[in-house]
């Protein structure tokens, strides 16, 4: 099965929030959106799933205009860019840019496969997996894309 055209998966696997309630889904798009409540809250927003539905259905959503206002110029977008990415072999420097100077207890991080399919995940789930064992981190799977591989699109 492949993705539409216009697919993007940043509003399927990150959020970005703000002390004052607002959040995004990508350095694009920071602050975009004003939710209140948890972060379960946004989210589950209207916001958020309006655009994962522009995406599921080949919308160029408006929001996203750097996104296509890149790719109609030749570069590569940042859409593009998360559509590679297949995740950093690099923990160290992670440990030392993001964990270490904020003094984060290793036990409060947990590493997920990077996926997208269930037979992606068989691939990368060891290598994570070692990542996690290397630094006293938590390990958990993707449980949705074991069980039901794709079919639910999230
Ligand atoms: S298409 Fe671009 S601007 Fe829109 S969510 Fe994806 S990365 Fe962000």
């Amino acid at each position: 099965m492949s993705l539409p055209e216009n697919f993007c998966s940043a509003p399927f696997i990150q959020l970005q929030t703000s002390k004052d309630n607002r959040c995004g889904v990508c350095p694009y798009t920071p602050n975009r959106w004003q939710v209140q409540g948890t972060i379960a809250d946004k989210w589950k927003s209207k916001e958020l799933e309006s655009l994962r539905k522009s995406f599921i259905e080949n919308k160029q959503d408006p929001q996203c205009r750097r996104c296509w206002k890149e790719e109609e110029a030749g570069k590569k977008s940042l859409r593009l860019r998360l559509s590679e990415h297949k995740g950093s072999k690099n923990t160290d420097e992670i440990f030392e840019k993001y964990i270490e100077p904020f003094d984060i207890p290793t036990g409060r991080i947990w590493l997920m496969p990077c996926c997208g399919s269930r037979d992606e995940h068989i691939e990368a789930a060891p290598m994570v997996a070692e990542m996690a064992k290397k630094h006293h981190f938590n390990f958990s799977p993707r449980l949705h894309l074991l069980v039901w591989d794709m079919a639910l699109k999230v």
